[in-house]
């Protein structure tokens, strides 16, 4: 085993994962204390043209596994490939985002590698020859501290925004690998006939750095447009409470909480949100975070950065109509 520290790079068709960069920095904090180097892995088809980017945010060495087999995320093809580069690879240390992808992932190559596995991590460190991570307990409530062996494989889930990205001086370069892939009938026994998009063109909870959300305030599904329009204009994605989506204004796949998404973007906007605990533990590790709320004693306003005791129907039309202007100028 390597003092090395691989970072899994979620891509899907082409397009890379932001945490995957996040992540990347985190390896580099690492490794200067492993005294090991970062090194990626991008599992998928036609790859290659994703090796310099990755590069530009510190990846030394990059496994690369390219198969039409992996063109779209299947478990079984993956954690085969990813397990494929780690035996090539041989490092210490793993770090995978905190995504559907990357929960599915870890969970099934840390059981093919018998690794110690920790999820959803927002710290780590290494202390002696052993991996520390901290993360969110009881709906946010606690921070837990947790201590993976170094006698085995060690593999971390990141929590997005845990760390910041940290592109490199331009025209960095890595070393490239590529692994050869022998994929058994058994890891080929699910196909994918057809994917169906839930949602046209509107981006995923999951995937704003910024997201407004709206609440059973709402009152109906139509009214979810100046949620919306100020979502647009911030270039962000829409979340809900899960009042509002019990309600139908909302699809479940926006909600946000203990029993919906958590979502740690920049900013996250609550509108008409009272915030419980369990709306709390979906956005609680957002950077800043602005309660727009009629009830002063709401207990949203106990999390939220920037306060705004206000009618919703009032305040959210005016930001985006002043958001708007700014944009123009
Ligand atoms: C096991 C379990 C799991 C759960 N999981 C989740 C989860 O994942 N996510 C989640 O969100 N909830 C979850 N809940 C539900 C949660 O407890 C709350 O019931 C829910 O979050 C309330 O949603 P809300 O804040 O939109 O609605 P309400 O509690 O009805 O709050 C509405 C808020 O809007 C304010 N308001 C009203 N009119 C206006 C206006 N015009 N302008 C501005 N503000 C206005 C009110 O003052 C109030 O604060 C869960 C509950 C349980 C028991």
């Amino acid at each position: 085993m390597t003092n090395n520290v691989l970072v899994f790079v979620e891509q899907r068709r082409g397009k890379i994962l932001p945490a995957t960069f996040q992540l990347l920095n985190a390896a580099g904090r690492l490794t200067a204390i492993t005294g090991g180097r970062v090194e990626a892995c991008i599992i998928g088809e036609g790859v290659a043209a994703l090796v310099e980017t990755v590069a530009g945010y510190g990846a030394k060495k990059i496994y690369t596994v390219d198969d039409p087999e992996l063109a779209m995320y299947r478990a079984m093809p993956y954690a085969a490939a990813l397990c494929a580069a780690m035996e090539a690879a041989e490092p210490k240390i793993v770090l995978i985002p905190t995504t559907f992808m990357g929960r599915d992932l870890a969970s099934r190559v840390a059981a093919r590698k018998h690794a110690a596995l920790a999820i959803d991590c927002t710290e780590l460190t290494i202390d002696g020859s052993d991996l520390v991570v901290s993360k969110p307990m009881y709906a946010g409530k606690f921070s837990a501290k947790f201590r993976l062996s170094g006698n085995c494989l060690q593999i971390a889930t990141v929590r997005t925004n845990a760390y910041t990205a940290a592109p490199l001086q331009s025209g960095a370069k890595a070393e490239i690998h590529a692994v050869t892939l022998k994929l058994t009938d058994r890891d080929k026994r699910m196909k994918i006939n057809e994917v169906v998009a839930t949602s046209s063109g509107v981006k995923d909870v999951t995937e704003g750095d910024i997201v407004v959300s709206g609440g059973r305030a709402l009152k109906s599904a139509d009214n979810f447009k100046i949620i919306y329009d100020l979502a647009q204009t911030l270039d962000g994605a829409v979340g809900a409470s899960r009042a509002a989506c019990d309600a139908g204004y909302q699809p479940h796949t926006r909600q946000v909480g203990l029993t919906g998404k958590v979502v740690t973007p920049r900013l996250y906007i609550a509108c008409g949100i009272d915030g419980a605990i369990q709306h709390l533990a979906g956005m609680r590790g957002s950077k800043v975070i602005v309660a727009i709320n009629t009830k002063k004693e709401a207990p949203i306003f106990k999390v939220a950065t920037y306060g705004c005791v206000a009618d919703l129907f009032t305040i959210v039309p005016l930001l985006t109509a002043e958001l708007k202007k700014l944009k123009e100028h």
